[in-house]
């Protein structure tokens, strides 16, 4: 799906863009350096390594790095595939307290952190909605949606992860409504884990991209990375954005997963207030240091919409965002507009105070 392409010379090409995408640099300084280029499928999608200024074998060994840990991290926190979560779950479901497996510790703990500053708007407690909603599948077709009865009786169980009690090693839950997925999340701790793992083996130059979601560290041989975010209208390219040192980029689109029933679409990110997917938003774009935020808070802001973003994305931390609502006018705040190089026309441009 993310393919890399040169904007100029492929625009039919663009129908095939995910959520963003790193723009391959027109100057030669790729040439003075050398730029290692890697891919693997992980977390459902194409994740793309790029390496700037090392030799093929510290690349190539890198690479293979990444692929053991991206293969043990899709592994481990499956939401749906039998493995650690899945044993977590069922102890949750039976009201079984457990040992927990200390490689789903580090992120239960940074969700519910991250998951009170959204006003848990984030909760990764929300697994059995997702699951009602068809959405643990991973070849997904139209399908009836649930009823409002089945939507019902889980929201009125009020399932979240802050029903999660952590001693030590020792899970216990008070909640059996609670089932932990890591969708929203999964993706950003990973490529966190990644680019840890780069730095450590001397790599101050490269990306890792993950469908669209991406950590830069470093730059393009002196050029800053150069990254489209999608437009949820259509798939072409919405912005342009250019990124340098330390930083994520993570979107969360209507368009990623969903499907249409009696003419009436559905998307895969719930608000866990009603139990239905979110209204009112197409996309988010977040920019922060570390990806595992950026990827909560885009989930979070999505659901937050076009009222409540400002104020979600102060509580976490969040300097530079992006909502696109689903009549296509843009929100943002007014560092993000000075660093956005939009590239279709906007019906409407809302400039929010700064974050
Ligand atoms: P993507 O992974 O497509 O970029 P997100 O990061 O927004 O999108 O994650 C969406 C996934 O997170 C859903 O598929 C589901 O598994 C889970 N999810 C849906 N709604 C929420 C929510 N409100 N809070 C936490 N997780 C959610
Ligand atoms: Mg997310």
């Amino acid at each position: 799906m993310n393919t890399r392409l040169s904007l100029s010379r492929r625009p039919a090409a663009l129908a095939a863009i995910s959520a963003a995408l790193v723009l391959l640099a027109s100057s030669g300084c790729s040439r003075q350096l050398p730029s290692q280029y890697f891919r693997l499928l992980s977390f459902g999608t194409l994740v793309e390594l790029e390496i700037i200024g090392v030799d093929q074998k510290k690349a190539r060994e890198a690479y293979q790095s990444l692929q053991e840990d991206f293969d043990f991290m899709h592994r481990t926190w499956h939401a749906w595939e039998p493995g650690p979560l899945g044993r977590v779950n069922q102890a949750i479901a039976a009201g079984r307290a457990i040992a927990a497996p200390p490689s789903v510790l580090p992120l239960i703990r940074i969700s519910q952190d991250l998951a009170r500053k959204s006003d848990y708007l984030f909760d990764p407690g929300i697994g059995k909605l997702v699951e009602l909603w068809g959405f643990h599948n991973s070849d997904l077709k139209p399908h009836a949606p649930p009823s409002a009865e089945a939507i019902a009786a889980i929201v009125g169980q009020h399932p979240s992860i802050r029903d999660v009690h952590l001693d030590g090693f020792h899970l216990s839950c008070d909640n059996p409504a609670v089932k932990l997925d890591f969708g929203a999340i999964g993706k950003g701790y990973g490529i966190d884990r990644a680019i840890e793992r780069l730095k450590a083996l001397g790599i101050t130059d490269a990306i890792v991209n993950a469908g669209g979601d991406l950590r830069a560290i470093g730059s393009r041989a002196g050029n800053p990375w150069r990254i489209a975010i999608r437009d949820p209208d259509g798939g072409g390219i919405f912005a342009l954005l250019s990124v340098t040192g330390d930083e994520s980029v993570f979107t969360s689109g209507n368009y990623e997963r969903n499907f249409t029933w009696e003419g009436k679409f559905f998307h895969h990110i719930i608000d866990p207030r009603t139990g239905y997917p979110a209204v009112g938003t197409a996309s988010v774009t977040v920019l922060h240091p570390d990806a595992t935020t950026a990827d909560a808070a885009a989930t979070a802001l999505f659901v937050a919409g076009p009222k409540d973003w400002y104020r979600i994305a102060r509580q976490m931390g969040i300097k530079f965002v992006l909502l696109i609502d689903t009549e296509g006018e843009a929100y943002m705040n007014p560092a993000m507009q000075k660093r956005v190089e939009l590239q279709k026309p906007v019906p409407k441009i809302h400039v929010s105070k700064p974050l």
